[in-house]
């Protein structure tokens, strides 16, 4: 029998707040009207900003919201040989090339850009590669990465569209726009974005596309964030010959001022709410699923 398979992915890069308890519930309830399951995979490639606290504490206040997912947890800090598979594919088939530009030689590159007409940013606000790596010969592309340059991986955007072609994904949830049904994919609008580094073989991009897959998982049910996103991931879902999940983005919780809650914010970190004597019916009905 074909069983559905749904994920709650979070970084343990803070605390879990009342967006994170909506997404998981959210995707619980969906598994168990589908009949099907749910995992928990810890995204924590980041190594700078993630920490064993914030991974404890994701299993405790989870449980304690009564969500129940299956044993073995995938931290992806432990699968980086299955990134780097993925990287060695798309470098074989010229996909992506190493850029060995430093963050303050690309802000200068956007910077003159910009004065010169402007310089297009993808859907994070982030300024499109302005480099010219791509123009490198292979020979002194080897020449920098034995010396022991920092590099960055890039996906050559032109070259992957050509080979891909027109992307779409099936949308349950909704886009920002109320996007909705079969929506195609933009992935041009990231630019050749980065999917690994010298020193860490994996972006979020790779890793979620990777794991997803591994995983079996059908299902995609997260925040409306991620919602362009979901461009790249059917771009390399499709290069790296992967299957295509079901996407479902769901509304963002928002403060009293309307913005997006943030790990740093601690009035609505869950570990607080809860501190404070919330119960779990009462994150359910804050989050409007309530009962
Ligand atoms: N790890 C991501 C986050 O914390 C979610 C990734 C995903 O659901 O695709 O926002």
């Amino acid at each position: 029998m074909y069983t559905r398979i749904f994920r709650f992915a979070p970084s343990p890069n803070g605390y879990l707040h009342l967006g994170h308890a909506f997404s998981a519930l959210l995707n619980q309830d969906m598994a168990r009207a589908a009949g099907g399951r749910l995992l928990l995979r810890i995204e924590d490639i980041d190594a700078t900003r993630c920490r064993p606290e914030y991974e404890a504490a994701i299993y405790e206040e989870l449980a304690w919201l009564g969500i129940a997912w299956e044993p073995d947890v995938r931290r992806q800090s432990e699968h980086f040989d299955d990134y780097q598979a993925a990287l060695d594919r798309l470098e074989a088939e010229g996909l992506i090339y190493p850029a060995f530009e430093s963050r303050s030689e690309i802000s200068a590159l956007v910077a003159e850009r910009d004065r010169q007409g402007g310089w297009p940013r993808d859907p994070d606000g982030v300024p499109l590669y302005p480099g010219r790596a791509r123009k490198l010969s292979s020979f002194e592309r080897e020449r920098r990465r034995r010396a022991g340059d920092s590099f960055a991986l890039r996906l050559a955007m032109d070259a992957a569209l050509a080979r891909a072609g027109v992307l779409t994904w099936t949308e349950t949830g909704a886009g920002p726009q109320g996007q909705t049904g079969v929506v195609t994919a933009a992935p041009q609008m990231w630019g050749d974005v980065v999917l690994g580094r010298k020193d860490a073989p994996a972006s979020y991009h790779l890793a979620v596309v990777v794991d997803d897959a591994l995983q079996g998982v059908t299902d995609v049910v997260r925040g409306q964030d991620l919602f362009w996103a979901t461009a790249i991931h059917r771009l390399l879902q499709t290069l790296l010959g992967l299957p295509e999940p079901a996407y479902h983005h769901h509304r963002l919780i928002l403060d009293a001022a309307g913005r997006k809650l943030s790990k740093a914010t601690s009035a609505t970190s869950l570990r607080e709410l809860r501190a404070g004597g919330a119960t779990p019916g009462d994150i359910r009905r804050m989050v409007g699923l309530g009962r």
